[in-house]
């Protein structure tokens, strides 16, 4: 199955306008640039393809032609909100997840910016700042879904389990229908983003809690077993004597002991 994105008008959403792309290198990027255009909150980019997709820290994100969503929402931050840039990713991955839960998956969050099904990524979320005299001038939220089985990338070429959609349900959805709910969820949850009820919605929702994990890319691995998150949306670890640890976003990596990495 194959169904058309080029066609999404984003009708009944509170969006300012919708670009949809055949291919692009990146719709972050595309995004970015229309931000420094002078384009308005609320502006959608979306591609069947991108040739040069990117995860965190200049990271690969592969989006296949046609069976993926792969969008970027271009939002203008409220002063509220500058001071709270952090939650932006968090909001992304819980409206993906939201929206996977709909369709009846199980579908938790990874921290800080992956959504899991059974324990493989299913969504990862870029979150990207245009910057002007110190202020945050726009925020670029991208996000990439495997939704056919044909959008995951063969495991030679990942550092983490993957999966899609369609492989965790059993049966195709259709992209459209999916894009619309997490947008859906995106701009609901935006309205509560800065209450505490939002980091209590994502930490119910967090991958691994109470499970000892590893946190890889420090300066030294972290083990313990995952609590939740402070106040902050940072993590929080109980390692074995008893202590507890604080890991900030950064470029490091939560790995199980399950998935053999
Ligand atoms: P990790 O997932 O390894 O903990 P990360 O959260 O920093 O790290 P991201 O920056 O979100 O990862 O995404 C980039 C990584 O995701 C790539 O290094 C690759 O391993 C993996 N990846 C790339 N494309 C896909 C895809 N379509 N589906 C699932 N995983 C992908």
């Amino acid at each position: 199955m194959s169904d058309s994105l080029l066609t999404f008008d984003g009708s009944g959403l509170p969006l300012a306008g919708v670009r949809a792309l055949a291919q692009t290198g990146s719709t972050n990027a595309d995004a970015l640039m229309m931000a420094q255009l002078g384009a308005a909150d609320g502006w959608l980019i979306l591609a069947e393809e991108q040739t040069q997709g990117r995860g965190r820290f200049e990271r690969r994100w592969v989006t296949r032609a046609g069976t993926a969503l792969a969008f970027s929402l271009l939002l203008r931050p409220t002063e509220a909100e500058q001071a709270q840039l952090g939650r932006f990713v968090a909001l992304g991955a819980l409206a993906v997840q939201r929206a996977l839960v709909e369709l009846r998956l199980a579908a938790q969050i990874k921290w800080p910016n992956d959504v899991l099904v059974d324990g493989r990524k299913i969504c990862g979320i870029l979150v990207e700042t245009l910057w002007q005299d110190g202020q945050a001038q726009a925020v670029v939220l991208g996000v990439g879904v495997n939704v056919l089985a044909e959008s995951v990338p063969p495991a030679e070429e990942l550092q983490f389990p993957a999966t899609s959609v369609e492989d965790s349900l059993g049966q195709p959805v259709e992209r459209a229908a999916l894009l619309r709910s997490i947008l859906t969820h995106i701009f609901a949850w935006r309205e509560r983003m800065l209450e505490q009820g939002f980091w209590n919605a994502w930490q119910d929702s967090l991958a691994f809690r109470g499970q000892w994990v590893r946190v890889e890319g420090g300066q030294q691995p972290i083990v313990g077993a995952l609590e939740g998150l402070n106040a902050d949306g940072n993590l929080l670890l109980r390692l074995e004597d008893g202590s507890s640890a604080v890991v900030m976003v950064g470029d490091v990596h939560l790995r199980t002991f399950l998935d053999g990495r």
